[in-house]
C-alpha cells in the first residue's frame, strides 16, 4: 500500500455517552480527493477534528504518511503536511490578504515566502485585486476563498476542507470547485465535507457516508447516490 497517505483504523472518540466517532476505518490513497457526506450531528467535523489534532481519539490509529498522529499537537501534524482550512481569526483581521499569506507561506512545510510563489498563488484565486485589502473588509465570499488560499499556501500533503461552499452564491461555489479542479490536477490529496452533490460530483473520486459516527457505506459518486441505505438517512441536496 505504497500509494496510501492517511489511513485510520478503528478510530472512536465519544463526547459523554455519545459515540461521535465510533469505529471508523478509512484509507486514503495520495491524489485522491474524498468527499465526506452524512446528515447533521453524523460525526464529520469529529472526524477532522481527530485528524488535524484539535481532538484526541479515546482509541484506533491514524497514520499519515507512515507516521502516527496520535497525541501530536495540531502544529506539529500541520508541520508533517496535513493541513486543515480554518477560519480567518482575529489575528488575521488587520492583516491584508497579500500579507496573510506571506505568514501561511512562511509557515509552511517548505518555509518559503518568495514574492513569486505569492503572486502565483494570488492569481490563481482571483484575488490579486484584493490583495491590499484587509481581511476584515472582504465578503464573505472572499474569505472563504481567502481561508482556502491560507491552507493552499503552506504546501499541504493532504488539506482537509469542512463545508468549503457553506454559504456561498453560485458563482462563488464555481470559483472554489474550479480552484479545487486545479489543485486536484496537480496530484493534491483532498478531503472535503460537502453537503452539494453537484460539488461532490465535480471532485470526488470517492464518497464516504457517515451515519451516527460509523461507515454506513463507501464508492463513487454514482454508487452512493444509488444506494438505498444511504437514500434512507441522507436527503441529497443538489
Ligand atoms: P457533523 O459535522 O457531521 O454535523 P459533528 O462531528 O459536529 O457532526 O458532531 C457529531 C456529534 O457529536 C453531534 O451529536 C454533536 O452534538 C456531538 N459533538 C460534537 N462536538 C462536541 C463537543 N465538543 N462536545 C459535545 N458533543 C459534541
Ligand atoms: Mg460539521
Amino acid at each position: 500500500m505504497r500509494d496510501v497517505i492517511l489511513q485510520t483504523v478503528n478510530l472512536r472518540r465519544s463526547f459523554g455517552g455519545l459515540r461521535a466517532i465510533d469505529n471508523v476505518t478509512l484509507t486514503l490513497r495520495r491524489g485522491e480527493t474524498r468527499a465526506v457526506i452524512g446528515p447533521n450531528g453524523a460525526g464529520k467535523s469529529t472526524l477532522l477534528n481527530l485528524l488535524s489534532g484539535a481532538l484526541a481519539p479515546d482509541d484506533g490509529t491514524i497514520l499519515f504518511g507512515g507516521d502516527s498522529l496520535v497525541r501530536l499537537m495540531p502544529h506539529q501534524i500541520a508541520r508533517l503536511g496535513l493541513v486543515r482550512t480554518f477560519q480567518i481569526s482575529h489575528l488575521f483581521e488587520d492583516l491584508t490578504v497579500e500579507e496573510a499569506l506571506r505568514a501561511a507561506l512562511a509557515r509552511g512545510r517548505l518555509c518559503s515566502a518568495n514574492s513569486e510563489a505569492l503572486r502565483a498563488l494570488l492569481a490563481r484565486l482571483g484575488l490579486c485585486e484584493q490583495a491590499h485589502r484587509r481581511a476584515r473588509e472582504l465578503s464573505h465570499g472572499e474569505r472563504r476563498l481567502v481561508e482556502l488560499a491560507l491552507a493552499i499556501a503552506q504546501e499541504p500533503r493532504l488539506c482537509l476542507l469542512d463545508e468549503p461552499t457553506a454559504g456561498l452564491s453560485q458563482p462563488e461555489t464555481e470559483s472554489i470547485v474550479r480552484l479545487l479542479l486545479d489543485l486536484k490536477a496537480k496530484q493534491q490529496t483532498l478531503l472535503i465535507v460537502e453537503h452539494d452533490m453537484t460539488v461532490v460530483r465535480a471532485l470526488a473520486d470517492l464518497v464516504t457516508v457517515l451515519h451516527q459516527g460509523r461507515v454506513l457505506a463507501e464508492g463513487t459518486p454514482q454508487e452512493i447516490r444509488l444506494d438505498a441505505r444511504v437514500q434512507g438517512v441522507y436527503d441529497f441536496i443538489s
